[in-house]
């Protein structure tokens, strides 16, 4: 065995200082990281175009991304060459389509296939972490979980019992006291007299996002 801890180790017991899911926190580091890299690219790369083109740009959730870092990070000359580039392109797909034969689609957004390694190499240490060791007890901290999201995500591909076991648990130390909340948010309700405190007016919001994995770091 490695007596050294592989750079993913150290990575990921830094994110597990702060609340919230991990794996949301390196897939929204990394994916700003390509993604900037990826329009600046756009307008000298040539490869990098005609695979955004193809694609027809990038998910709506890495799209929003592009106007959250705007003002920061992406400068909007890039985004619009590639933005008139893409208009112009679903224009011509739509001048040439025909009946008989369906416009074909290339692959998915390239900043989630870019992230997907690292989100994955999250989730093998997590899974792989027993409760004692100090991803274990780093991850069981007040706060810390994994979401729905990336839980289905470790689902689906094959895992060992026990790392179904754990990452299961690493969603219900967040997902149990959130559901108590919504059960107390939807009493409430529907008794107008009842005071709603801020955290069980805010649980319907915090849960869809923990669903959809979109809780912005905190
Ligand atoms: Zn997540
Ligand atoms: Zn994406």
């Amino acid at each position: 065995m490695a007596d050294r801890a592989p750079p993913a180790q150290d990575e990921l017991l830094a994110d597990l200082a702060h609340p919230g899911c991990p794996v949301c926190r390196v897939a929204r580091r990394a994916g700003d990281g390509v993604l900037t890299r990826l329009i600046s690219e756009s307008t000298t790369d040539p490869d990098t175009r005609i695979r955004l083109r193809a694609a027809g740009g990038v998910c709506p959730e890495h799209a929003a991304r592009v106007a959250e870092l705007g003002t920061r990070r992406i400068d909007g000359q890039p985004v619009a060459i590639l933005a008139n580039d893409l208009l112009g392109r679903v224009e011509k797909e739509a001048t040439a389509a025909r009946p008989w034969r369906p416009v074909r689609h290339a692959a998915g957004c390239q900043v989630c296939e870019s992230v997907a390694p690292r989100v994955d190499a999250y989730l093998d240490l997590l899974a792989g972490s027993a409760d004692d060791s100090e991803v274990g007890q780093a991850a069981r901290q007040p706060d810390r979980g994994i979401c729905s999201a990336h839980l289905r995500r470790a689902l689906r591909r094959r895992r060992r019992p026990v790392a179904v076991r754990r990452l299961t648990a690493l969603h219900r130390q967040v997902a149990e006291p959130l559901r108590a909340e919504l059960d107390t948010y939807r009493r409430a309700i529907r008794d107008p007299a009842q005071e709603l405190d801020e955290r069980v007016a805010t649980s319907w919001r915090r849960a869809w996002e923990w669903v959809h994995g979109t809780s912005p770091p905190r």
